[in-house]
């Protein structure tokens, strides 16, 4: 009986390994298949060096999707993220918008994009453990052919998927805050965000000299008396709630403008002034435009897939094949 078994356990074993190895050739071929195009290689721009290098484009996928977001965030967070990355990507092909390569490895014009080894190093420095790692990379891989080819489109068109770290609350307006036209997958949406996220509340603490100096050698006032700075008030607000500009003197300055110039967290803040110094302590991390990441971790959490975070997210979309899709154009 015991042999039995014993030759049983051992047949189980060998037909589960086999079992996996299958898998894995499945899943290789599988990704040898993503193709965008009929090619595979995407030309990524890098701004360091000014030179174009052709990436395969799955690879590019993974160490976007790897920067952008923490590997140990939820599975449909994370493939939520994919399709964002891959739409982004294929926005700027289909359009045309990049003046070199097909994208770029800038986070502040592109998708921030660091090669996978330079990740590695940077998560070893973290204190994750080699198998974290390895996990962390796997699952991201998995997201990538779990999505294949997947794009999010609005009215037929490839949208600008807009993605942001974190909006407690309300999610932002693009035409609010950057006075364009409207975008209408781009609105204000409800969200919910773990509040226990690090960046959720931040404050930023500009000397009066530092504030007054940028803003005069960036061209939006030419002087600012003290007493008009003791005066520096909100003038108006978004109607999800953020900042849209701040009053100062007789000029009115984009909330957004401050954000990017200054480097604070989001625009939506309150604002204090003493003789020294001004204070914005602020909620969230980043535009507050499109998909929210912690939001996205959060509604993962809370049982929603992938697909139903994009929808929630974009407003009217849907998710179709990139390949299918580019084929029709
Ligand atoms: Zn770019």
């Amino acid at each position: 009986m015991y042999f039995v078994s014993g030759v049983l356990a051992i047949v189980i074993v060998v037909l589960a390994i086999f079992d996996l190895k299958k898998v894995e050739k499945i899943e290789k071929k599988e990704e040898e298949k993503i193709n965008f195009e009929s090619k595979e290689n995407i030309e990524l721009y890098n701004t360091q060096n000014d030179k174009i290098e052709e990436v395969n484009l799955n690879y590019y996928l993974l160490c976007v999707v790897a920067s952008e977001i923490p590997f140990k965030y939820e599975y449909e967070a994370i493939k939520a993220q994919v399709v964002v990355a891959r739409t982004y990507l294929f926005n700027k092909i289909v359009n045309n918008l990049e003046e070199k390569g097909d994208v770029c490895n800038d986070y502040r014009h592109c998708q921030a994009y660091t090669p996978l080894e330079k990740l590695n190093e940077a998560w070893k420095n973290k204190g994750f453990s080699d198998e974290e790692i390895e996990a962390g990379e796997t699952k991201i891989r998995k997201a990538i052919l779990d999505t294949k080819n997947q794009v999010i489109v609005y009215n037929g068109e490839i949208i600008n998927a807009l993605f942001h770290a974190s909006s407690p609350q309300k999610t932002e307006d693009a035409k609010a805050i950057w006075s364009c036209e409207d975008i209408p997958y781009l609105k204000s949406v409800e969200n919910i965000e773990d509040e226990t996220y690090e960046n959720r509340t931040s404050q930023t603490v500009l000397p009066y000299s530092v504030f007054k100096n940028t803003l005069i050698e960036n061209g939006y006032v030419e002087n600012i008396t003290d007493e008009e700075f003791l005066n520096i008030d909100i003038n108006e607000y978004t109607d999800s709630g953020r900042v849209k500009t701040i009053k100062v003197g007789n000029c009115k300055i984009k909330a957004e403008d401050l954000r990017t110039l200054f480097g604070i967290k989001s625009t939506n803040f309150i604002l204090s002034v003493d003789s020294e110094n001004i204070v914005f302590n602020v909620i969230g991390y980043g535009h507050g435009v499109g998909l929210s990441q912690v939001g996205a971790n959060t509604y993962a959490k809370l049982g929603k897939t992938y697909d139903e975070i994009i929808h929630h997210y974009y407003t009217g979309v849907d998710i179709v094949d990139g390949y299918e899709y580019t084929k029709e154009k």
